[in-house]
C-alpha cells in the first residue's frame, strides 16, 4: 500500500498533548507536510521548549488548556477534520502513586475529547492506547485480540479508552483508531523526574558517568519503538481510506524485543563513539518494580495488513539516532 502523505497539505488536525514527547514529534512532521495544526496542552508534563520552534509557523496554533474541561476540548475541536489524541498522564508508577489524577485525565479527559470531537463534527479521532493493556497475559507475541487483566491503574485507564472508543462507534457512529504504543523512544523524550522512561534516563546517566539502575536482573525485555515508526502509524491512521481499518486497535512496535541488559550495552556502544569512558560504566541492579510486565513483544501483522505499516527503524537504528540527539542536547 503506497500512501501519499502529501494529501495532508491544508488538512486541519488537532494534536492533544502536543507539547509532550510524542505529540511534538507528530506536530513537527505534520507541519512539514503542510497540515494546519492546533496543539492543545496544559503543560502538565509537556514543555514549552518542545513547541517553541513551531510558534512562528502560520500553520500552527497553541491552545493552552486542560482536557478535563469539556468546553476547552470543544473549542479545540472546532473546524478540525482529525484529532490525534496524545494527552494523558503516562507512567505506571505515577498511576500507582496517584490513581485518581491519572483516572481523571486519562479517562475523564479522554471521554471529553470523544464527546467534543463527535459534537464538533470531527471525521476521525486517532488515540494513544498502550501495550500495558496486555496486562498479565504472558502470551508472546502480543496479538491485539488477546489481552489479560490490567496490572496498574494506568493500564486500566488505557483499556477504558478502547472500550469507550468502541462504544462511540456502536452508539454514535463515531470513527476512531487506537494505537497501542510499545515503549516509544526518541528525541525530546524527557530524561528527568521520577517517572522518566528508561532510555532517556539511562542515556542521561551514562553521559554524566553515573551507573544506571536496572530494576530486576536485566532480563526483562521490551519491544522498544523508535518515534519515527510511531509518527508513521499516526499518519497512516488518519490517511487510510480502508473502511475495514477503522474502529480497530493496533500494536505500534518494531516486532522485536530487547532485554534491559542488551539495551544498556547498545547505549554504551553508541555513546562511546562520543566519550570512550562510557564503555566501562557498569549497571547497578535494584528490586523489580510493581506493575511491570516481564516481557513485551508485539505482533505487527495487523498494522501491516490493514494500514500498510512498515517500521522504518529497527531498535538499534533508532537508538543510534536518539543517542546522537541526546548527546547534542544534553551534554
Ligand atoms: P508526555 O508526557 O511527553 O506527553 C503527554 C502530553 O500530554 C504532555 O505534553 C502533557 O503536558 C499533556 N497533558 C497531560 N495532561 C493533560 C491535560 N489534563 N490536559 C492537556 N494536556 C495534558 O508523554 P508521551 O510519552 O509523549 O505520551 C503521549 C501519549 O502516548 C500518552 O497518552 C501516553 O499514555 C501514550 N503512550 C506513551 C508511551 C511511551 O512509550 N512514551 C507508551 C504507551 C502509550
Amino acid at each position: 500500500m503506497i500512501v501519499d502523505f502529501n494529501i495532508l497539505e491544508g488538512k486541519k488536525i488537532l494534536v492533544t498533548g502536543g507539547a509532550g514527547f510524542i505529540g511534538s514529534n507528530l506536530i513537527e512532521k505534520l507541519l512539514n507536510l503542510k497540515a494546519e495544526v492546533v496543539c492543545l496542552d496544559n503543560f502538565a508534563t509537556g514543555k514549552r521548549e518542545n513547541i517553541e520552534p513551531f510558534l512562528a509557523n502560520p500553520n500552527f496554533k497553541l491552545i493552552e488548556g486542560d482536557i478535563r474541561n469539556i468546553e476547552i476540548c470543544k473549542k479545540a475541536c472546532e473546524d478540525q477534520e482529525f484529532v490525534l489524541h496524545q494527552a494523558a498522564l503516562g507512567s505506571v508508577p505515577r498511576s500507582i502513586n496517584d490513581p485518581i489524577t491519572s483516572n481523571e485525565v486519562n479517562v475523564g479527559g479522554f471521554l471529553n475529547m470523544l464527546v467534543a470531537a463527535k459534537d464538533m463534527g470531527v471525521k476521525r479521532m486517532v488515540y494513544a492506547a498502550s501495550s500495558s493493556t496486555y496486562g498479565d497475559s504472558a502470551a508472546l507475541p502480543k496479538i491485539e485480540a488477546n489481552i489479560g487483566k490490567p496490572l496498574s491503574p494506568y493500564a486500566i485507564t488505557k483499556y477504558v479508552n478502547e472500550l469507550y472508543a468502541d462504544v462511540f462507534k456502536k452508539t454514535y457512529d463515531f470513527n476512531t483508531i487506537g494505537l497501542r504504543y510499545f515503549n516509544v523512544f526518541g528525541k525530546r523524550q524527557d530524561p528527568n523526574g521520577p517517572y522518566a522512561a528508561v532510555i532517556p534516563k539511562f542515556v542521561q546517566m551514562l553521559i554524566k558517568h553515573q551507573s544506571p539502575v536496572i530494576n530486576g536482573g536485566g532480563e526483562y525485555s521490551r519491544d522498544f519503538t523508535y518515534i519515527d515508526n510511531v509518527v508513521q502509524m499516526n499518519i497512516l491512521a488518519i490517511t487510510t481510506d480502508n473502511e475495514a481499518a477503522l474502529n480497530e486497535v493496533y500494536n505500534v512496535a518494531c516486532g522485536d524485543r530487547t532485554t534491559l541488559n542488551d539495551l544498556l550495552d547498545y547505549l554504551k556502544e553508541y555513546l562511546s563513539e562520543y566519550d570512550g569512558n562510557i564503555r566501562n560504566i557498569q549497571a547497578e541492579y535494584g528490586p523489580y518494580r510493581k506493575g511491570d510486565v516481564a516481557h513485551s513483544l508485539a505482533s505487527i501483522e495487523k498494522a501491516e495488513k490493514l494500514l500498510g505499516y512498515k517500521p522504518e527503524y529497527t531498535v538499534k537504528g533508532g537508538l543510534e539516532k536518539a543517542v546522537n540527539w541526546y548527546w547534542e542536547n544534553l551534554k
